[in-house]
């Protein structure tokens, strides 16, 4: 078979996309990115040393969870913990971008929640092993559309709240690294590209989940998402 005729031995995976708020287009996702303790109250709240810089992992795509969908609660923990996030969605890529050009990759925000299974981190983190099983399962990156923007990033108010109360309010402008730093560090680690979405890390009041609990979150001026774990 030559390649004009070679065919998938399985049917490729679907891929994922992201309804984009007030339009019919999808936005299709490549890759996820998250930035760990990117704010200084949750990087206290974690333990962790003020003068830590922020840090990158990662989660598959397939772990969306698209706006309107419930969430299963994951298997194998018994701590499962919301973090409420600034999601950014890329329109272009690059490797060494500087942070005056980062912003012009950018596509658009949505609000994301970077679900953690926070004893399996913990266990992996006392063992030094990687935090695959604790960030990166099934259903662990449930987000809002994403909203199309251009110029100055949302500087809003990012809250979370959990059965009507809220667990996390805090203001974008205590980011560590500000949107245009944080896709400038991506890019020295990877070449970004066309569809990758960068979670921005959470502010402080993460928290356990458990079955039957209704979670909202709410990016101002950008978008809400609400999922029951079920
Ligand atoms: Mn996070």
């Amino acid at each position: 078979m030559d390649a004009k005729t070679a065919a998938y031995v399985i049917a490729p995976p679907a891929l994922v996309a992201v309804p984009v708020a007030g339009e019919t287009g999808l936005f299709p996702v490549r890759r996820i990115l998250c930035v760990g303790r990117n704010y200084a109250a949750h990087r206290r709240e974690m333990g962790g040393d003020d003068r830590d810089p922020p840090f990158f992992f990662a989660k598959p795509a397939d772990a969306i969870v698209l706006p309107g969908r419930d969430v299963a609660y994951p298997p194998r923990t018994a701590n499962l913990h919301h973090e409420m996030e600034l999601v950014v969605a890329l329109k272009a890529g690059g490797a060494e971008v500087s942070p005056e050009r980062a912003l012009e990759l950018v596509f658009g925000y949505a609000a994301g929640v970077d679900l953690t299974r926070r004893d399996l981190q913990n266990a992996a983190k006392d063992k030094g092993q990687p935090w695959e099983a604790g960030k990166a399962f099934d259903e662990a990156a449930p987000i809002s559309s994403i909203r199309r923007w251009s110029g100055p990033p949302p500087q809003g108010r990012i809250r979370l709240s959990m059965n009507g109360e809220t667990r996390q309010d805090a203001s974008l402008a205590d980011m560590i690294w500000n949107v245009a730093e944080v896709i400038a560090e991506a890019s020295r680690l990877w070449r970004l590209a066309a569809g990758d979405l960068i979670f921005t890390g959470t502010p402080e009041g993460v928290g356990p989940i458990v079955r039957g609990d209704r979670v909202e979150g709410e990016v101002e001026g950008v978008g809400r998402l609400a999922f029951t774990v079920i």
